[in-house]
């Protein structure tokens, strides 16, 4: 099918055809890891040109030009920072013709250069200020996420949707740097390298003083894992990805990338997934502790219920998007729902009833509860409801209408596109999974709408004692 005659059957379906356009970036990255600069000359294309569209781009970084595909003449750049729309990055757009509106062209070429802090010496770095949008160099290394804009992202403010996803064509000079790593791509040795991909993927990058290896279908980025622990590791990896394949009748998509990195503060440690890679941010190495070297099992079985959700984030994240009023819903809740399965074919019935009895006493404790089928603000689902309550009323829904429908389901949702997350989606999509429209209309009335229905799916869940 040619590209029109898709976007004319996405147009059909859904109103829209944004889901065919991806940005694509192309040009040369050069970056020092001494004196922590970066400067990018860059052609951005793959946009559509209509008037809606703008950029953002770290707010470290000055734009030397943004300058037409033919290398004619600059564009004249408005620019505005909010923190906030964005702690990271500034917008920038050029007045539409007719002096109200925005407008960027479909293909340009774009020239900055940022400077950001080199935390070099661990004693002068701060308790903690590091995060998943910094752009951290640490003296031997430099990462950066989708998150910190680093790179150009266009914004749709309509859909307010941001296209951190691009294929790539990039070139990185890094004086210095044993080695490279760009989400979506091979990891690979060098000062200068060279990335290539017609698959979007949100860019990631790593690099600097480091090395890399794969076991099996892991690729391990800076970890210290030996042979055997590696292969525990993707053993575990390789076992998740089957399962959900099995159950959802989705194939899983590419390589995942376990990546080990220092933050440049002394106390920050914690996680992030930009798919397909599984990063660790950890003054401690904590990852390297994920495989007990005694044992050779996963230390913690809390850690393997982690990964199983982190991996889950490839369907509801990366296959598909949601967005809207249920939007924390179906991206958080589905995928925790769907490790919690997981971990209890994987990993055993004991740890699935203790990770039940955590949902209900965290449930237990919402407060400014509404029911989901009222929902009307992406933030009515707060922390744990959408961690905690959701896989809770998932299971509900599991024991009244089996775990085959719903999976049915979940696979029915993933292969839909351009939809609009809200709760009549939720409602249409399941009862078009072929449930009988009775019973989830009293399913519905009772857990879905009614403001008794946080108390009611709890009760289906005595305390751990009576049970
Ligand atoms: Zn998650």
């Amino acid at each position: 099918m040619t590209r029109s005659l898709f976007c004319f059957f996405i147009l059909f379906l859904t109103g829209t055809c944004a889901e065919a356009q991806t940005p694509h970036i192309s040009g040369n990255v050069f970056i020092s890891l001494k004196d922590g600069t970066l400067r990018a000359d860059l052609e951005v294309s793959g946009l559509p040109t209509a008037n809606r569209y703008f950029l953002r781009l770290n707010t470290g970084m000055a734009i030397r030009f943004l300058r037409d595909s033919t290398n004619t003449f600059n564009y004249s750049l408005q620019r505005a920072c909010d923190t906030g729309k964005s702690a990271e990055s500034c917008e920038y757009w050029l007045p539409a013709p007719d002096g109200k509106g925005r407008y960027l062209p479909g293909r340009f070429r774009i020239s900055y250069v940022g400077a950001f802090p080199v935390h070099d010496d661990p004693a002068l770095r701060s308790e903690r200020g590091d995060w998943k949008g910094n752009i951290a160099f640490n003296g031997q290394t430099i990462r950066a996420t989708e998150q910190s804009v680093w790179y150009p992202v266009i914004l749709d403010p309509e859909e307010g949707r941001a296209y951190t996803d691009v294929t790539y064509d990039l070139t990185f000079h890094t004086p210095g740097a044993k080695a490279h790593y760009l989400n979506g791509s091979a990891p690979q040795y060098g000062p200068e390298v060279r990335f290539q991909t017609t698959t979007p993927y949100p860019l990631m990058l790593f690099a600097g003083d480091f090395d890399f290896k794969k076991e099996r279908n892991t690729w391990l980025v800076n970890t210290t894992f030996t042979a055997g622990q590696a292969l525990v590791v993707d053993g575990w990896f390789t076992k998740f990805r089957k399962y959900y394949e099995e159950h959802l009748q989705i194939p899983y998509g590419t390589d995942i990338t376990l990546l080990a990195s220092t933050p440049v503060s002394k106390r920050n440690n914690w996680m992030f997934v930009t798919y397909p890679t599984i990063a660790s941010v950890s003054p401690d190495n904590w990852l390297n502790t994920l495989v007990d070297e005694k044992t050779m099992t996963i230390s913690d079985s809390a850690r393997l219920s982690f990964l199983a959700h982190e991996l889950g984030h490839y369907y509801f994240g990366s296959v598909f998007r949601p967005n809207s009023t249920l939007h924390w819903a179906f991206l958080e809740g589905m995928t925790e729902y769907m490790s919690l399965l997981a971990v209890r074919d994987l990993v055993g019935k004991s740890y699935y009833d203790r990770q039940i009895s955590q949902y209900v006493e965290a449930s237990r404790k919402l407060t400014s509860f509404v029911p989901l089928g009222r929902i009307s603000n992406t933030n009515e689902v707060n922390h744990t409801y959408r961690y905690q309550y959701i896989p809770l009323l998932m299971t509900a829904l599991e024991q009244e209408f089996g775990q085959e429908r719903i999976w049915q389901w979940l696979s029915g949702v993933l292969h839909t596109s351009g939809a609009k997350t809200d709760y009549v989606f939720f409602r249409e999509s399941l009862l078009n999974s072929g449930i009988d429209p009775n019973a989830f209309k009293a399913f519905e009335e009772r857990f879905l709408t009614s403001s008794n229905s946080l108390q009611d799916l709890l009760a289906l869940f005595p305390a751990e004692n009576s049970r």
